[in-house]
């Protein structure tokens, strides 16, 4: 880290509150209302209270640490990113001197693009070509905290091998299951021989053996296997409800699989993501008719492709309703960015705007008010509430 920048800050503050004993877990931070003011970095909760106001000296004092660290893997002093013994991985890190932590390199082993040219870059390869490494067997490994997705910790203690592909190996390199995955291969002897993994759950662990997988680990962690896998599959798989209904209990296999049927993985999502760049070319022809909306049939075509974005997200508005039922003001926003519909919402946002602006300029008000309403439920941004409040006025007035 040379740069200060806000995103440095933010980490360094949520490290200082972890270690003060002010914050349990990162899944109780919400990142969106988090903010730097001239003086302090304040941390908000997920229900909105107040964490932590840490003075900046203390965070610049921070954030120096960690590039310390960095500069040498070694000899970190931070619980977070210090395994409590230094296993055969430490000690290879340690040899090499590389100019980065051994999280990060860790993430890059195996990962899908090192830049070889920097040194950082070539003290992974350096790693990768341990004899350990090119000949033995291989270990997927995830990054545990609730930020991890349930696919990742479903392949966590998978076996593979050099040369023979499997889910998510091409033989020598991972496949990303999904965006901005943080998992790494890690050879089998080093992980035999043992170690520790930095693991931040809801129990407050700094570091776990790495014999321990991440079925096992999110069992004993239920806040973060919520946050991880959403209210409706984590009470079914921690067989808890959160509400007085009871709840069938399913295995740690069926409830990473149900996950992946309902937000998909790789094939999941480029299947989003054709239906995106469908969407993105619908909504430009719809608002080209739209331009010339003076001709009635303009404004029909421009409604009727308006409609077809509508009905195709309708499916995601019910799981997003559900899976965002009953969490905290703002919960929605942490967990879309990894949902690439959602990522692009901007532009999805405006179709359904549109679309309403139509129902209301026709005296469709109802049906204007159920577009806003699906919409918000599914917790996409916009002034929906607005929206909804001015056309219910128009409805309440209309002659029946
Ligand atoms: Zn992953």
């Amino acid at each position: 880290m040379n740069a200060e920048s806000d995103e440095d800050l933010f980490e360094a503050a949520i490290r200082y509150a972890l270690r003060k004993g002010k914050l349990n877990a990162r899944s109780d931070v919400d990142k969106s209302k988090s903010r730097l003011t001239a003086e302090t970095f304040v941390i908000v909760a997920v229900d909105g209270k107040l964490i932590d106001r840490i003075p900046l000296k203390n965070l610049r004092r921070e954030v120096e640490l960690a590039s310390a660290q960095s500069r040498n893997a070694n000899r970190s002093n931070d619980a977070l990113s210090a395994p409590r013994k230094p296993g055969l991985f430490s000690r290879l890190l340690s040899r090499l001197n590389p100019p980065a932590g051994e999280n990060q390199v860790s993430l890059e082993i195996g990962g899908s693009d090192v830049d070889e040219e920097s040194l950082y870059g070539r003290a992974v390869r350096a790693l990768e070509s341990d004899p350990a490494w090119s000949d033995g067997d291989l270990i997927w490994t995830a990054t545990l905290d609730s930020e991890t997705r349930p696919i990742c910790l479903g392949l966590d203690g998978q076996q593979y091998k050099r040369g023979k592909p499997g889910p998510y190996w091409d033989g020598h390199k991972k496949i990303d299951p999904i965006w901005n995955c943080r998992c790494y291969m890690m050879p089998k002897q080093w992980r035999d021989r043992g170690g520790e993994r930095i693991v931040v759950g809801d129990r407050g662990e700094k570091s776990l053996p790495l014999s321990v997988t991440g079925g096992e680990w999110i069992l004993k962690n239920p806040r973060t296997a919520r946050t991880i896998f959403g209210e409706d599959i984590g009470d079914r798989l921690l067989g808890r409800p959160t509400s007085g209904k009871p709840v069938q209990k399913i295995d740690f296999a069926s409830a990473v699989s149900e996950w992946i049927d309902m937000f998909g993985a790789r094939d999941g999502d480029t299947k989003s993501l054709a239906h995106l760049s469908t969407h993105v070319r619908l909504y430009e022809e719809a608002m080209n008719h739209y331009a010339k909306r003076d001709e009635k049939e303009n404004l029909d075509a421009a409604l009727a492709i308006l409609e077809e974005i509508y009905s195709r997200c309708e499916s995601s508005f019910r799981h997003y309703s559900k899976m965002i039922s009953g969490r905290p003001a703002g919960w929605a926003e942490n967990c879309y960015q990894y949902i690439p519909e959602m990522q692009t919402e901007g532009f999805l946002v405006k179709a359904f705007q549109q679309l309403a602006i139509i129902y209301d300029k026709q005296g469709r008000h109802s049906d204007a008010i159920a577009v806003c309403e699906n919409v918000a439920q599914a917790g996409w941004s916009g002034d929906w509430a607005k929206r909804i409040s001015r056309y219910q006025k128009k409805l309440a007035k209309k002659p029946r």
